[in-house]
């Protein structure tokens, strides 16, 4: 219980704690599918180390086989490989035809691809109706796409902010459900900060709150809360959505925003994809990189990207991120001085590619 009135916690315990400052940093919750048997044993979320350290010692002590991955979310792409890599028949339900929405329908499915090359089954149009018991103990899992046994069900729907301490009192939420701060970090209570998972934030690109809740973005909040505790004056200016990771051998990133989230804001805006290898195409091991670039008409103010591919993937979109928070535009893009040598770069990297494309389009 979080007693604002009087500057104090209590514990479950009973035990009372006073504080001349405090930190929300309660994270997010699971969501979990509201349908009969979604609490049978075997079946798991995964949201901290323990959570995972559970999953591991349930597969070693049921000599699991396998596992149904319900969702098909950035959590749900990276536990295919963890499940794959011990081994285990892995099948993902998804309950829409195409995941990942963000990435764009192209990239969306060439990860569906890799996931499908290494051996994962994709259901798509699977909405879970329940899970039940099987007579030889294992799961079974009931879909709108059949019926599927498994050993293990892993569970990532997604998460909602933890707000649960929050609302026994009355710090304020923001539109997103996640708890509302200013730049200081501080709630509607100036000696009540919050941080990480549980907060929002305030978007650069769309001018407005909102949640993302990742692990970089804690981590800075954490320490602008921290140094304003400590007496200094520090501000967290927001983030622009970058994000990545890992499918198999295949690197995911975005930064900014969809044109889709363009059009949302009334900004005006327009995407080109295009294609380039991450070396020159001559030089052994070199991959494809496909990137989308999303800028302002009129004034090719760069506004997002995402790409998907070999390595290399995740620096070019850091590279986006970065001329986002510069402001700048196409044209500076096409000629930004990027470092080149053969074994990291064509000469014409795909991130000038993309601006001259863009401005040609
Ligand atoms: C599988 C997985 C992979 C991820 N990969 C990445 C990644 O690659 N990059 C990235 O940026 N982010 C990643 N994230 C997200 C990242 O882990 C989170 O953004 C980060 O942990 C948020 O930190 P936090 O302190 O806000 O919340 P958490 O780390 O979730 O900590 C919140 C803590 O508060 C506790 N708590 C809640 N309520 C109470 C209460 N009433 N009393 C006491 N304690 C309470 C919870 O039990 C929990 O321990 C990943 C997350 C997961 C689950």
């Amino acid at each position: 219980l979080l007693d604002v009135d009087n500057s104090r916690v209590e514990l479950e315990t009973g035990e009372r704690i006073g504080f001349d400052a405090a930190v929300l940093a309660t994270g997010l919750k699971a969501r979990i599918p509201e349908v009969e048997g979604a609490d049978l044993p075997g079946i798991f979320t995964l949201r901290n180390l323990s959570d995972a350290i559970s999953i591991k010692q349930y597969i070693r002590q049921n000599a699991v086989r396998r596992v149904v991955i319900v969702g098909a979310g950035f959590i749900a792409f990276e536990m295919c490989e963890a499940f794959r890599t011990l081994g285990l028949h892995t099948t993902m339900l998804y309950r829409k035809q195409v995941p990942l929405k963000r990435l764009g329908e192209t990239f969306a499915l060439k990860l569906v691809d890799v996931i499908r090359a290494r051996g994962v089954r994709f259901v798509p149009g699977a909405d879970i109706s329940c899970f039940e018991q099987e007579a030889g103990g294992g799961l079974r899992v009931h879909s709108g796409a059949g019926e599927y046994g498994s050993d293990l069900v892993l569970i990532a729907i997604g998460a909602a902010p933890d707000t649960g301490l929050a609302e026994t009192t009355d710090v304020a939420l923001g539109q997103s459900g996640a708890i509302a701060v200013n730049e200081r970090m501080q709630t509607n209570h100036p000696f009540v900060y919050a941080v990480g998972d549980c907060c929002e934030t305030f978007h650069r690109v769309l001018r407005k709150p909102f949640h993302l809740p990742l692990g970089d973005v804690a981590n800075k909040q954490a320490r602008v809360a921290g140094a304003n505790i400590g007496g200094g004056s520090a501000s967290f200016p927001g983030v622009i959505g970058s994000f990545c990771f890992k499918v198999f051998d295949t690197e995911v990133a975005g930064t900014g925003i969809t044109e889709q989230e363009a059009g949302e804001a009334d900004l005006p805006a327009r995407a080109v994809t295009v294609r380039a290898p991450n070396r020159p195409q001559e030089y052994p091991g070199s991959e494809e990189i496909g990137l989308t670039l999303v800028a302002e008409k009129g004034s090719g103010r760069i506004l997002g990207a995402r790409a998907v591919g070999g390595r290399g993937t995740v620096a070019r979109v850091n590279i986006l991120a970065a001329a986002i928070t510069a402001n700048l535009d196409v044209e500076q893009l096409a000629q930004m001085d990027l470092a080149y040598a053969p074994p990291f770069s064509a000469a014409r990297d795909v991130v000038h590619i993309a601006a001259s494309e863009w401005k040609k389009a």
